[in-house]
């Protein structure tokens, strides 16, 4: 089996077979970033919501056009290999163009470091950010009409502006609405664990939290979550930093810590709009903990997310944050911690003939490792050759029953509400992973990355 690693730079040569079409396109796209063939179509574009930073940049179908086409390939290109986000790199002595394809960077190329003015000057005039300014970050949202098979299409992007030593550093992540899938039956939840979490979220009141690093899809299962219970009948809330999308029916907010609208004050004043349903972004400090725990046992729903790295723990840091531990166990009724690891591409999915070894050691029984039918991505032009496409989650979902409560009011570590939810029938990370093994879905190297047994 192929050796594959976390940044591997091997793609990059499978990658490089490619190159010659791909290099046309890019550079075809930094042409016209130079030459801003299409800035006209830009700077007299009008802004859509006049109040936001959203951007439209609208393109007649008239002879305007082709031009702004050509401005829209490297972002066409980006979103035909599934990439989530371009990096434009400066270095000391030329420039890196890298995509984020399923969570991984690809290097795609090394453009000469003369372009290097002309493609911040072009990517901040699209995307309306001062140009002269070259010492602070900035960051805005643009929206750019894309071609995508045939169909034009109306994409936001977040771009970020980072002075690097060697330069502007630009991020330009697609917010893109297709790929955001909003079908809880299908993140990849085992039936079990997506029963216990539908049930947490048609409560009327109470606390679901979701928890995983960076990156680890914890807006999209939030957001999941809110399509499935977002009724005329229940007023939803939210409190987001960034807002990445807009969800018809549903209330979102954006925070500007630079005037104090953070977390915690949209909480309060959130409480004041008769609310039903309130998400708010992120618990990081007592203060929004507080008003949060609040409101849940005050006949509301709250959803949330932390940043800890399986479900037991989010009880600890909750307290850790200074929340009592009986404030924790009467308000929060269920945690979800998640990953997410790459999906075995289905177009050249191939079983594996000899089952390898160290199966028992990643957490199968011995007899099943015995028999167990594994698969792998051969390698095809869908995938670019990396045997997988597209992602699928991993769950844990720790439900806090009568044992559990007990054992967080009795001050138990997360260790002791480990075990005693595995007793109680919580599938772990780790189990979700291997399950999504035995399901050929994905790859022991995935599972092995993401999780720990
Ligand atoms: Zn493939």
């Amino acid at each position: 089996m192929r050796k594959r690693t976390r940044n591997s730079f091997s793609y990059g040569s499978m990658w490089m077979s490619e190159a010659p079409r791909l290099s046309a396109s890019i550079s075809s796209t930094l042409e016209s970033l130079m030459t801003g063939a299409a800035s006209e179509d830009f700077a007299s574009a009008p802004r859509s919501i006049s109040s936001s930073s959203v951007l439209t940049v609208s393109t007649s179908p008239s002879s305007s056009a082709s031009e702004s086409m050509s401005t829209s390939e490297s972002p066409t290109d980006a979103i035909k290999r599934g990439a989530s986000d371009i990096h434009i790199e400066p270095y000391e002595k030329d420039l890196r163009v890298r995509y984020r394809i399923d969570g991984i960077l690809y290097e795609m190329m090394h453009p000469p470091l003369r372009l290097r003015e002309a493609i911040t000057s072009r990517c901040k005039i699209m995307a309306r950010l001062d140009i002269a300014e070259k010492r602070m970050p900035q960051n805005d949202r643009i929206k750019i009409k894309t071609r995508i098979s045939g169909k034009v299409k109306d994409l936001d992007y977040r771009v970020s502006v980072l002075p690097t030593i060697f330069g502007e550093k630009i991020v330009m992540r697609l917010l893109d609405k297709a790929n955001l899938m909003l079908d809880l039956t299908r993140l990849g939840f085992e039936a079990e664990s997506l029963r216990k979490f539908e049930q947490a979220i048609l409560k009327p009141y109470g606390m679901v939290l979701v928890t995983g690093p960076t990156g680890s899809g914890k807006t999209n299962t939030l957001y999941s979550a809110l399509q499935r219970i977002n009724t005329p009948e229940v007023n939803i809330i939210t409190a987001e930093d960034p807002v990445e999308f807009n969800l018809a029916g549903i209330n979102q907010v954006q925070m500007k810590e630079q005037i104090g609208l953070n977390f915690a004050a949209s909480l309060r004043s959130f409480l004041r709009q008769d609310p039903n349903i309130i998400l708010v972004g992120e618990i990081r400090d007592f203060e929004t903990a507080e008003v949060a725990i609040k409101a849940a046992m005050t006949g509301h729903l709250v959803m949330s997310t932390l940043h800890t790295n399986d479900a037991p723990s989010t009880i600890s840091r909750l307290m850790n944050m200074g929340v009592e531990p009986f404030l924790v166990a009467t308000s929060v009724h269920l945690v979800v911690a998640q990953r997410l690891v790459r999906r075995i591409c289905s177009y050249c999915k191939e079983p594996i003939e000899q089952p390898p070894a160290g199966l028992v050691e990643i957490g199968f029984k011995e007899s099943e490792a015995r028999h167990i039918r594994l698969f792998r991505g051969r390698g095809c032009e869908r995938c670019s050759n990396t045997g997988y496409k597209g992602r699928v989650g991993l769950y844990e979902v720790m439900e806090i029953n009568d044992d559990i409560r007990e054992l967080i009011l009795s001050g138990a570590s997360a260790v002791e509400l480990r075990n005693k939810a595995i007793e109680n029938g919580m599938i772990t990370l780790r189990g979700s992973g291997l399950q999504k093994i035995r399901d050929g879905a994905t790859s022991i190297e995935e599972v092995v990355r993401e999780t720990v047994k």
